[in-house]
This record gives structure tokens, sequence and C-alpha cells, in this order.
């Protein structure tokens, strides 16, 4: 780097004013190799007294330090790696390192460029795909198998040919189930950003989703109820997506809550919800299973995941509902809550604000 004389407490005051105005850590380095000023994301990332010390002592990656090297040496950019782990989440930076030279000082800019968040995206991209591909590669290496057994050695049996056509259609309609949810899934995250304006009587969409899942409750013996939900109860919301909310809890309670039993759907207008900032009403959808152990909770959400999925798939499910139920509820500004007492029961809530 071009020798300059040392910088002024004018410059330094410039120098600093600027890192403060960058939108991600900035450390900066003077041509004695000593940290002139650092703004607050650097402080955040590497404590706050690090003005006046050697470089070297606060960056300790080698790829970082020889990038800094390089800049003092040959006055031209270079970049690095920064990866560290914080609260046991790995956190990933390109190093971004710059000379600046002017007529009357030179030092080098040490920028970190957070790329965690595009890291994790892809991540999750990944992961997503191969599940997709694992949930539809189960239902389809069955109905093959089934085909080459009616093509070859099953051929001229019709016994057979009857019992392996029913079980190739109950896979393809799970596949089919499994591609609606993901459209579902995909729809809504494409009006994630969009709040619903229309003004929709939620009253009235759980009385007409317990009546179409009646047939459902029936065939379990299950009596689905819903309480205080008579008079009209307006909401901004949408209304498909939300008979797809209380349709999917439902249905799980349902499904999960065991035969013989009952199924509590409770409106009430009013709840009190700190999280949310204005008035709120609230849907309790209650029932009488064997209730899901605490470590279960926080995951039910995420795509694919599922207690037992045997059992969801016995029961027709596709290991997505409640992700698809979690982003229409986020498109709402609502939350859902879920209580559980195992060997008693599951409550689902949904809260809802009014606008
Ligand atoms: P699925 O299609 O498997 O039902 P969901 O996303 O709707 O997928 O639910 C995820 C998992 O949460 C289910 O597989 C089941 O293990 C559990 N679950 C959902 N609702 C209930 C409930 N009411 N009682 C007990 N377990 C439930």
């Amino acid at each position: 780097m071009r020798e300059r004389s040392a910088i002024d407490m004018t410059q330094v005051h410039l120098v600093t004013e600027l890192a403060a105005a960058m939108p991600f850590a900035v450390i900066v380095i003077g041509r004695d190799e000593r940290i002139i000023a650092t703004n607050a994301q650097g402080q955040a990332m590497f404590g706050t007294g690090t003005t006046g010390r050697h470089y070297i002592t606060v960056l300790r990656q080698p790829m970082v330090l020889d990038a800094v090297e390089s800049v003092l040496r040959l006055s031209e950019p270079a970049r690095a790696e920064y990866r560290v782990t914080e609260a046991g989440r790995d956190l990933h930076y390109t190093v971004h390192a710059n000379p600046v030279v002017t007529d009357d000082f030179s030092c080098v800019t040490v920028a970190f460029e957070d790329r965690t968040e595009v890291d994790e995206a892809g991540l999750m991209r990944r992961d997503f795909v191969a599940n997709v591909s694992h949930e539809l590669r189960t239902p389809l290496t069955a109905v093959l198998g089934f085909i080459e057994t009616l093509q070859g050695p099953a051929a001229n049996d019709a016994g057979a040919r009857v019992r392996f056509l029913e079980i190739m259609g109950n896979e393809a309609r799970r596949m089919n189930r499994i591609v609606g949810d993901l459209l579902s899934l995909s729809r809504v995250e494409a009006s994630r950003r969009v709040r619903p304006t229309e003004q929709i009587d939620i009253a009235a969409t759980l009385r007409s989703v317990a009546q179409s899942l009646a047939p459902v409750a029936r065939t379990q013996n299950v009596v689905l109820t819903t309480v205080g939900a008579d008079s009209p109860t307006m909401i901004a919301g949408d209304r498909d997506q939300l008979i797809q909310v209380f349709t999917n809890l439902m249905e799980n309670a349902i499904k999960y809550g065991g035969a013989d039993h009952e199924v509590t759907v409770h409106l009430t207008a009013h709840t009190n919800e700190p999280t949310l900032r204005g008035p709120a009403l609230r849907v309790d959808v209650t029932d009488q299973g064997d209730g899901i152990a605490p470590e279960h909770i926080p995951r039910l959400t995420e795509r694919f995941y599922r207690i037992d999925s045997h059992r969801s798939r016995e029961v027709g499910g596709t290991g997505l509902g409640l992700a698809i139920v979690k982003h229409i509820l986020n498109r709402h500004r609502g939350r859902l809550k879920i209580e559980s007492h195992v060997g008693r029961g599951t409550c689902f809530s949904v809260i809802l604000p009014y606008e």
C-alpha cells in the first residue's frame, strides 16, 4: 500500500462516520496495521474495545488475515470467507477487504457481508426437494412394483388384479394429495405479502367446515360440535384459506383424536393476545385423543414432520397440513397455539386479529 502520512483526528472522525453508515459490519485498518474505526455491527461481532488494537488480535481467522495482509501489501481488493458459530447457529460472512487511498491517508476497509440466511435458504430448498422426492418415491415404487407383478407373475390372476388395483389406486390418490398440498403451500407462500381485505363471517365458515366434515366424523363415530359460532362474526380474511385452516385442524382432530370421542370447535369473539396489537378472536379445536409429547410440539408445523409417519399414512396424512395452517395464519398476522396433555387430548388454538 502506498505510504501516506498518519491519519489525523478529523480523518478518523470521517472514517468512523462512513463506517457507521454502512449496512454491515465494517472494520477500518490503518497503514500501521491498527484498527482505526469499527461500526456498531462490527462491535457486535468483535467487541467494543477494538480501536487501536493490531488487526491480527481481533480478526484471528487465517483466511481473513491473509486477505487484509494482501491488501496492505498489494493495494488490491481481496475476499475471504469467515465462519463462526454463535449460540449454536453457524454464521457465514463473505469478507470484502478493500484499499482506500486518498491524497492524505491510506487505510483498508474490511466489510462483513452476512451470507447466513442465503446459505440457510439454499439448505432448506435442498432439504425440501429431497423430502418431496422421498415422499413421492415411496408410493411410486409401490405402484411400479404392482404394475410389474400384474404384467408378469400375476397376469392371469383375477383376484390379485382386483387387490393390486385397489392398492395402486390408494397410492396414486396419496401422491395426488401430496401434490395438491404442495401446490396449496406454494400458493399461500406466493400470497404471503398481500394482506387479505375481504370481510368474511368466521362463525359461518366454522359451521360450514364442520358440516362438510360431518360425514367423516360419523365414519369414526366422532361427535363434532361447534360452540359460540351462532351469530355473525366478521373478520378481514381470505375465505378459501381460512376454510383450509379449519378443515385441516378439524380433520386432524377427527383423525388423531381417536374413534368414539368428541371434537369441539369453540369460537371466542374477544381474546386477550399480548403479541397482537389490536382486538382478536380465538378458535379452539379440541380433541380427546392421545395427546402430543412436549418435544414434538414446536416441530409440528414443519413440512413433512409427523410424530408417527406410519399412522399419518394410514389415516391419509401428507405431513403438510399444519405447515399450510401456519403459512395461512402468518399471512393473516394470526397465531397458532398448541396445548396438549398426553393421554387426555390436544387443543389447537387459532388467534386471528380482526383487521
Ligand atoms: P398429517 O398429514 O400427517 O396429518 P399435519 O401437518 O396435519 O400432517 O400434522 C403433522 C403431525 O402432527 C401428524 O402427523 C400428527 O403426528 C400430529 N398431529 C396433528 N394433529 C394432531 C392431533 N389433533 N392430535 C395428535 N397429533 C396430531
